[in-house]
């Protein structure tokens, strides 16, 4: 394949015919739930850059969003995956004693912000993970109610659905949701009023919950930071009445905002850390990790899964963070994170009616427009110039590169973005 360098590089329509040849097999067959955001259909890939099946090439600013966290096909990644593939592919790690399955256990734990000794439950996907932690966190503390956030997204399992908040659609036609599970608002003073005064004194006696599940910075929401203070003000509530902070850092995680797991930037420990995007580079692998008393306080048989923490997965996440510490890569996400929010503040600048906002830590960016229908269209118009970005929240288009993305490639991209908020601005 073509080096980065020469992404964006568009050769036909979009799609291409090639391409139109698959969507029309697949919309054929597959299930209609799927929401596909534009007719992108990636061949390869390498670094920053998706090659299509018309041999178009598109610079990346989704990762798959927010998942190839060292970039399509890192060498150290792709070697470690066809090493331990012609070792072991698969033995089930909640039955038998897996060592790769305590090694990636242990590199985890030793990147935890969580205080005191650490233990590690390894899964399939971020929902997964998600619903590992929500029992864990009834079971440990033997409260039934669980608060999380409008505007949340959680995933799309029974639990991790009814936690989430961020689009009525993930409920319609879904009720009953689990029980137990209420709403506050997000990143703002009307947190607290809400929890303390509608919450503890109308729905949840604050004794019986037993945990606030909460994203350090909101993804699918629409990208968005709570203010300075706001996370310790909820650790402290937290403490008051007993009650367990999960951060589910399974789009924030996993160096993409130039730490390790964006909950470091704010100095709060969690007692319950959730991962999964760019764990594993592409691979399925997802985690909950939690202080290790309340791991310890359920039993043998309590929870399992067959395939999570399966080798293959396990040697490409063990490759990933090796990538993330050798290569440099969470300083590379504050820098290249830092040079994009300057120029799409400069964008701002340009366009303040349409732009209402830019923000975001490292490589972790989402920029608000007036509308929805502005946002759709800067997407699509971005795409039609080889540049990849996905929307979120209302109306806001997120930017989650690989953290191997150069500045170069960043000032492509500022470049595409720019050109599709002018067309779009007319
Ligand atoms: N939690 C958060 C914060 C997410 O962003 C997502 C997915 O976007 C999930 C959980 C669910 O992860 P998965 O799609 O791997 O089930």
């Amino acid at each position: 394949m073509t080096t980065t360098r020469t992404a964006p590089l568009i050769r036909t329509e979009l799609p291409g015919p090639r391409a139109r040849e698959v969507l029309d097999r697949d919309l054929a067959v597959t299930s209609r739930s799927l929401p596909r955001a534009y007719p992108l259909v990636p061949r390869r890939g390498r670094g920053c850059v998706i090659e299509d099946v018309d041999g178009n090439l598109f610079l990346d600013f989704n990762a798959g969003i927010a998942v190839n966290s060292t970039g399509h096909a890192h060498p150290g990644v792709v070697a470690a995956i066809r090493e331990q593939s012609g070792e072991l592919l698969h033995y089930s790690a909640s039955d038998f004693y897996l060592p790769i399955y305590s090694r990636m256990c242990r590199a985890l734990a030793d990147t935890a912000p969580i205080d005191g000794p650490v233990r590690v439950f390894l899964t399939n996907s971020g929902a997964e993970a998600v619903e590992g932690a929500l029992k864990l966190v009834r079971h440990a503390t033997g409260r039934p109610y669980v608060i999380s956030f409008f505007g949340a997204f959680h995933g799309r399992s029974y639990g991790a659905v009814t936690l989430t908040a961020s689009k009525a659609k993930y409920h319609k036609g879904f009720g009953p949701l689990l029980p137990g599970v209420v709403h506050a608002p997000y990143g703002s003073d009307a947190t607290f009023d809400h929890i303390e005064n509608v919450l503890f004194r109308h729905q949840v006696p604050a004794d019986e919950v037993a945990a606030v599940f909460v994203e350090p910075i909101q993804g699918e929401g629409g990208y968005l930071v709570p203010p300075p203070g706001w996370l310790a003000r909820l650790r402290e509530l937290c403490d008051r009445h007993g009650i367990l902070l999960v951060a589910d850092e399974v789009q924030s995680g996993a160096g993409r905002t130039g730490k390790m797991w964006a909950i470091e930037h704010t100095g709060v420990r969690p007692d319950v850390l959730i991962s999964a995007k760019g764990l594993a580079s592409g691979l399925p692998l997802g985690a909950f990790l939690a202080r290790a008393e309340l791991m310890e306080s359920w039993g043998a048989g309590a929870h399992g899964s067959t395939y999570g923490g399966s080798p293959v997965p396990c040697a490409a996440g063990l490759a990933t963070l090796a990538a993330i510490e050798e290569e440099g890569l969470l300083a590379n996400a504050t820098a290249v994170g830092d040079r994009l929010l300057t120029g799409l503040r400069a964008l701002r600048a340009r366009h303040p009616g349409l732009v209402v906002d830019v923000r975001g830590v490292g490589l972790m960016i989402g920029v608000e427009f007036d509308t929805a229908e502005h946002a759709e269209a800067v997407q699509q118009e971005a795409f039609e110039r080889g540049l990849l970005v996905l929307e979120c929240g209302e109306s806001s288009i997120r930017l989650s590169p690989p953290l191997v993305v150069t500045a170069e490639e960043a000032d492509t991209a500022l470049r595409l973005f720019a050109d599709a908020v002018d067309a779009v601005a007319g």
